[in-house]
């Protein structure tokens, strides 16, 4: 039953059924309550005719004169004496009846002067109806008592009920009749606007045998409104995708778009010429991309973990950055091409390793000779140009080892591969706070100092005393440079243990100068310096902006990290430490990295 048109005639027709019936039951009962009434009454008739022949007649002819007046009524009339004793029956013999004093419409009579009943006969064998009255007949007190056979009546109820059910039962056809009829014009039109929807197109309700009804043109109306309308939105969607399709093309980057199955859903066709592949739409992607890196990526997106990697096609000499999203339904890859970039990077590294070692003959050579000469040869007026020319020396000798030291931190080259030297690292401190307070410029600072008493740690030293003599040049330079000779620079110098890692953190705080906001992202990048006007002190002009870069690079290679702290007044470096064995494996990656 999943169709309307069947539901609403099972609905109509179990109705209909249901009515019908009732109503058949009801007027039957009616039927036959009207037709008892009308039987007593017709009974009581036929009594008061029985008694003008009794009072008419002489008890020695009741017999006969109630025998006939029973068969022209067709009808028994009984005569009972008050004791029960029934003393003429127009159907049978009196002397053989048994006494009628029990019986429930002679007691009616006998109390109330009338009673009736219907019940079985024993006498005629026969379902009777019994009216019964206690009347004077001759100045005597009599019970006289009419009854017919209750078949007469059944005959009479039962046609009434044959008609009646017959008539209902027409009625009930005719309604089903009407009603499929009625329903069929309701689902018609429905089952045409279904199929106009199904078709695809306009739709439109296709000409009818009979009118729809004003609901079901409605629909149509507001199907065919809809279907409009998302002709319409299909319309837009198609051109937002031509849009997008074409800015995705036109894009510098490659784009590549995988389903939750790892199935190639979208490429752009950059992506083509970076990998060097035909279009794989449809395909699953760890069978078509050849960098495992990038199958990784993608794997871990699909997973929901977004991430970013390098990815390096050794026979196309091509270096890719590729970053992967998860989103709704996959993973979205954009890949740039970063080939250019790293053979520039390459090249600057080279040059800077080689001008590095080119440079340092020369410089040497430039040293000796004003020393030479400051020695030996130099009148007075000579003498502070020498002197110039072996501080300018010396400036560029030391830009000279930090390029180098960078160089060969960002290649490997001339560290210790193993970082296993022991080192203490409270001592360490102390031996660099001893070398930057004989700074020139930290005759007038405060030192505030808390190292414990050792600190055991394996790395590098040399490397790792660079880091804290470069934050601790710097601290006061840039506290000399706020307060000059002024008392109040402060530089704090702690070391405390971070249980947690486990690892040690050193950190240098001063109340100099103080970072810049503009400045705070970008203070470990090379060569990024400072505004040499804030410094107040011309001899604390600082150097060339590689010094965080080493302290930066230092802690990664030792597995850890350096923090530029949020402080209310002057700067504060944090260098966190790792303890080995994590710190080996993370400082492997680093040297990885690097
Ligand atoms: P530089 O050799 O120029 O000091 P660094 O890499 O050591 O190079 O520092 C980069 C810049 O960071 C500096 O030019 C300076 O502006 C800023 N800086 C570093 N340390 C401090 C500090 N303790 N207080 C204020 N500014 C600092």
């Amino acid at each position: 039953m999943r169709h309307l048109r069947t539901r609403l005639f099972f609905l109509l027709a179990v109705s209909l059924l249901l009515c019908f019936a009732l109503g058949w039951l009801f007027q039957s009962m009616v039927l036959r309550d009207r037709l008892g009434d009308y039987a007593a009454r017709e009974l009581d008739g036929r009594l008061e005719a029985s008694l003008l022949a009794l009072e008419r007649s002489n008890s020695s002819e009741w017999r006969t004169v109630l025998g006939e007046l029973g068969k022209a009524l067709r009808c028994r009339i009984t005569v009972i004496a008050p004791d029960g004793n029934v003393l003429v029956d127009s159907e049978a013999d009196a002397a053989t009846l048994e006494n009628h004093r029990s019986r429930p419409e002679v007691q009616a009579a006998l109390a109330e002067g009338r009673g009736s009943d219907t019940r079985y006969s024993q006498s005629v064998k026969k379902n009777m109806l019994y009216v019964a009255r206690s009347v004077p007949v001759h100045g005597e007190a009599l019970v006289v008592r009419t009854a017919f056979p209750l078949a007469l009546l059944r005959d009479v109820l039962s046609a009434g009920r044959l008609s009646l059910g017959a008539a209902l039962l027409l009625a009930a056809a005719a309604s089903l009749f009407l009603g499929a009829l009625f329903l069929r014009q309701l689902v018609q039109p429905i089952q045409a606007l279904v199929k106009a929807v199904n078709k695809g197109g306009p739709i439109s309700l296709p000409p009818l045998p009979v009118r729809p009804s004003a609901e079901v043109q409605e629909l149509a109306l507001a199907l065919k409104n809809m279907a409009e309308r998302n002709e319409q939105i299909l319309q837009q969607l198609q051109e937002e995708r031509t849009y997008l399709e074409r800015i995705l093309a036109s894009l510098p980057v490659g784009v590549l778009v995988v389903n939750r199955e790892g199935k190639i859903r979208y490429e752009n066709p950059p992506l083509g010429k970076l990998l060097r592949m035909p279009s794989q739409k449809g395909h699953p992607f760890q069978g078509v991309l050849r960098s495992p890196e990038l199958v990784e990526l993608l794997e871990d997106a699909l997973r929901g973990r977004d991430g970013t990697c390098n990815v390096v096609l050794r026979e196309e000499q091509r270096f890719l950055l590729a970053q992967a999203v998860s989103v709704a339904g996959g993973a979205i890859a954009v890949l740039q091409d970063m080939t250019e970039r790293h053979l520039l990077e390459e090249s600057r590294k080279a040059f800077v390793a080689d001008a590095g070692h080119e440079l340092q003959t020369p410089l040497t050579i430039i040293r000796a000779a004003a020393e030479l000469l400051l020695e030996e040869g130099s009148s007075e007026n000579q003498r502070p140009y020498l002197e110039r020319i072996l501080e300018q020396q010396e400036r560029i000798s030391a830009l000279m080892d930090d390029l180098l030291l960078l160089s060969r931190l960002d290649s490997g080259t001339a560290v210790p591969l193993d970082l296993t030297e022991e080192v203490d690292l409270a001592e360490l401190c102390r031996v660099a706070r001893e070398a930057a307070a004989l700074h020139p410029l930290a005759e007038h600072l405060e030192w505030e100092v808390d190292l414990p008493e050792s600190a055991p740690f394996a790395g590098w030293s040399e490397g790792l005393l660079r880091c804290v003599t470069n934050l601790l040049d710097n601290a006061v330079k840039y506290t000399a440079g706020r307060f000059e000779a002024n008392p109040g620079g402060k530089i704090s110098l702690r070391m405390v243990r971070d249980d947690l890692l486990p690892a040690w953190r050193i950190v240098v705080a001063d109340n100099g100068i103080g970072i810049p906001e503009a400045m705070r992202h970008h203070i470990f990048e090379r060569f990024r310096r400072g505004d040499a006007s804030r410094v107040r002190n011309g001899k604390a002009k600082g150097g060339y902006g590689l010094g965080l870069a080493i302290v930066k690079r230092m802690a990664e290679l030792h597995g850890g990290s350096v923090l530029l702290e949020d402080s209310d007044e002057g700067a504060a470096f944090t260098i966190v430490l790792p303890d080995p064995p994590s710190g080996a494996s993370q400082r492997e990656e680093a040297a990885e990295r690097g």
